[in-house]
């Protein structure tokens, strides 16, 4: 029963790749992001594109990734080997944040071009939330959050990312936009106004409402007795665009 299993997988994975490749270009743009080490040995986008399918593929870590690599997995589509999982640990610190942002927005403007973001009963709707990326008892970074993990009466500190994340939603799609990785002593509602600021300067009218949780600082609650997840909505009015917390507008219910 494996084998046709992973053929579908592959089927699917193909599928998704030649979609991205012509929809979207997305080897190409991946290929022109900017690499500033000195007489690399692997290419830029090589890593680019393990990341890329890491992600399409949900794997777990950068090992199970070159476990994979090791079978021969994804050479068609790297064009080359698959990097071991330090080498992609290392390169990934060093990744073209600006320029993979950028990436993003222009998979929004095609998409927005081939009517594939329609709106949900005439309002455009955005979420933003902020979800843990990764997680580590041994490797560590200046930027990481850290907690106190108790197992079998042993307390050890836990090293840990959260990311804010801007996706906009609507029938049959879910597209993420943006993010904005969480300080070290940083709380999710100061990391998501940076987020909406720059989302909102860089396409001011992809949305109308955006929906958040009670965590959020100024929004307008739409349900509950306020707890923390309670839904909440805000409107993309022209006072948010200058600042994202100022204004407390209509709602989504
Ligand atoms: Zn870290």
């Amino acid at each position: 029963m494996d084998a046709p299993a992973e053929e579908s997988g592959a089927s699917l994975l193909g599928r998704t790749l030649a979609y991205a490749n012509k929809i979207f270009d997305l080897p190409r743009q991946l290929e022109a992001l900017p690499d500033h080490r000195q007489k690399p040995e692997i290419p830029a986008e090589v890593f680019a594109k393990s990341l890329l399918l890491l992600w399409i593929c949900r794997l777990p870590s950068f090992n199970a990734l070159e476990a994979l690599g090791r079978q021969g997995w994804g050479r068609r589509f790297l064009r080359h080997s698959m990097p071991s999982a330090d080498q992609l640990g290392r390169h990934a610190a060093m990744l073209d944040v600006p320029g993979l942002r950028g990436v993003l927005g222009g998979m929004y403007t095609r998409l927005s071009r081939n009517k594939v973001l329609l709106p949900l009963r005439g309002h455009r709707l955005a979420a933003v939330d902020a979800h843990e990326i990764n997680s580590s008892y041994k490797r560590c970074c200046p930027d990481c959050q850290t907690r106190q993990i108790t197992v079998k009466g042993q307390t050890r500190t836990q090293y840990y990312h959260r990311a804010a994340v801007f996706q906009l939603i609507g029938p049959g799609f879910r597209l993420l936009l943006d993010f904005e990785l969480l300080g070290p002593h940083e709380d999710e509602g100061a990391a998501a106004l940076r987020l909406l600021q720059r989302v909102l300067d860089t396409h001011p009218r992809c949305f109308d409402i955006l929906l958040g949780d009670g965590l959020y600082p100024t929004p307008q609650r739409t349900t509950g007795q306020g707890g923390a997840n309670d839904g909440v909505g805000l409107a993309n009015h022209p006072s948010c665009r200058r600042s994202p917390c100022c204004h407390r507008g209509s709602v989504w219910t």
